[in-house]
């Protein structure tokens, strides 16, 4: 019989208890966090779906790998396993092991960037686009219009606007742009791949005008995946094989080992040029430590080169995704509005359209994150204004077009039920959407604000209150009066 359903093609050999807390309880710790998810202590949450990132559960045999560690501070054996593994995996010829993807993205900007450079990719990264323009660049966005739009149903969202990349480099010229970041299931659009035709093409025109490419390859292998279940001619073609001609179409990456590597820590840049590779390992001893640790304790790498290995694994990768399906399509099925298509490593619900009685100023999904804590014990983040920041030039707020709350699913850590219960939690959440009041800000950091921020809300001291909150101080009336417009358009 063919099986309709997915399972998880594992089982559990050691669990860790779950703290559950009352509703008082988390009143009180989402206003000690000063509403914001990130300062909140992990103690008091229930499932956690903050990020996928760093939070896999690990294999016994990547445990096994941990015992066999070689703590050499020079050359170590699992450096050679990992360099190996990558090789094969990703393809590249060159690897530079780094403490996270940051690490590597901080080495990559300070090599290649200048200050006046710009660095075009398919939609920003918090810690992508914080590190070029530490380095003095400026990130452009030529992602496809379409990402921008979260309930159009498209098979490709991350793919880039060949027209916006053009009209960049006839703008700026090309040696103002170093590279071209491609990221692979972007992130901040809901976890939307790119397709290799897209790929393909921007590849051409990047070599017509000598720009690089580097791939953001922290969620490739999901990226690979959705190539494919939707892009003609790959139905049969295995996930390390899609992924290897996407990488191939690049001349290096930088890679979160965090997401699909299945560790709880490490990161690697990769590069195929020799050059560039000197110099990035003269970097690396300087920022992360040697050439062949990075930052990385000898057992950590060897949790990694396991890692990637079990990340390409057919069963895996369609349980990791049927999850994240199961558990938008049970949204889906409940009207809450998401980002659509599902994506790879969570769902993205649309704050804007789920609240359209706060305005973006009073940050709605910063707002629902919150409340949905106090609800359910559910931690999700905010993706939208508050990690947009601020523009540089003019200190103003950024407000992107989608304003996101981001249930991230840890890989192999959570069962089915506690799919069903955090979509009982949003479900109900929706229902009593009224009682969310907006926040504003008091305490902003100057990078990566959305980390350490403080809110408080509007009126009064609760995100979510017993009654319709009342309409919040400074908001006005949407288009069509009944917020049927998403909330967007307000006048
Ligand atoms: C997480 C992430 C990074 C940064 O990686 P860290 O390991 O958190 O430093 C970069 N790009 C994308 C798309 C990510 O999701």
């Amino acid at each position: 019989m063919a099986r309709r359903s997915w399972a998880e093609p594992f089982k559990i050999k050691m669990v860790e208890p779950l703290s559950m807390t009352t509703r008082a309880q988390r009143e009180a710790a989402i206003a000690a966090a000063g509403f914001n998810t990130f300062l909140l202590r992990s103690r008091d949450v229930y499932i956690d779906l903050l990020t996928d990132s760093g939070t896999a559960a690990m294999s016994d045999r990547q445990w096994a790998g941990m015992m066999m560690g070689d703590e050499a501070y020079a050359g170590s054996e699992n450096y050679y396993h990992l360099e190996d593994v990558v090789h094969r995996v990703y393809g590249y010829k060159h690897l530079i092991p780094t403490h996270q993807g940051r690490g590597a993205e901080h080495i990559l900007s300070r090599m290649c960037i200048k200050p006046g450079d710009f660095v075009p990719g398919n939609m920003y990264f918090t810690t992508t686009k914080a590190h070029q323009e530490l380095a003095g660049g400026r990130f452009v966005d030529v992602i496809h219009d379409r990402a921008h739009d979260s309930t159009l149903e498209h098979p490709f969202k991350g793919d880039i606007d060949l027209g916006k990349l053009r009209a960049l480099i006839d703008k700026v010229g090309a040696t103002k742009i170093p590279y071209l970041c491609v990221q692979c299931n972007v992130n901040m659009a809901g976890g939307q791949p790119i397709s290799l035709a897209n790929l393909r093409e921007v590849r051409a025109l990047c070599q017509k005008h000598g720009i690089r490419i580097f791939l953001d390859a922290t969620r490739a292998v999901e990226n690979a995946y959705f190539i494919r279940q939707r892009e003609a001619g790959y139905a049969g073609t295995s996930i390390a094989q899609i992924l290897l001609e996407m990488c191939s179409l690049s001349d290096g990456c930088t890679c979160s080992a965090k997401k699909d590597s299945l560790v709880n820590i490490g990161g690697f840049l990769c590069v195929n040029d020799d050059d560039l590779a000197e110099q990035a390992r003269g970097m690396v001893v300087v920022y992360e430590g040697l050439h062949t640790y990075g930052g990385l304790a000898g057992r950590d790498m060897e949790a990694m080169a396991i890692g990637i290995e079990e990340s390409v694994q057919e069963d895996h990768i369609r349980a990791r995704i049927g999850q994240v399906e199961y558990l938008g399509q049970k949204l889906i099925d409940a009207g809450v509005p998401i980002v659509r298509p599902i994506g790879g490593h969570g769902i993205f619900i649309d704050a804007a359209r789920f609240l359209p009685h706060i305005p973006r100023e009073q940050f709605p999904a910063q707002a629902l994150a919150c409340a949905l804590y106090v609800e359910s014990g559910v931690r999700a983040m905010e993706r939208g204004a508050v990690s947009a920041g601020r523009n540089p030039d003019t200190g103003e707020n950024i407000f992107p077009s989608l304003e996101l709350v981001r249930l991230t699913l840890p890989r192999r850590v959570y069962t089915q039920a506690h799919m069903d219960v955090t979509a009982e939690s949003v479900i109900e959440l929706f229902k009593n959407a009224p009682k969310i009041v907006g926040l504003k800000f008091t305490f902003e950091p100057r990078q990566l604000r959305f980390f350490q921020a403080r809110f408080a809300p509007v009126v009064g001291s609760r995100v979510l209150v017993s009654e319709a909150a009342a309409e919040p101080v400074g908001a006005k009336q949407c288009c069509c009066g009944g917020g049927g417009c998403g909330g967007r358009a307000r006048v």
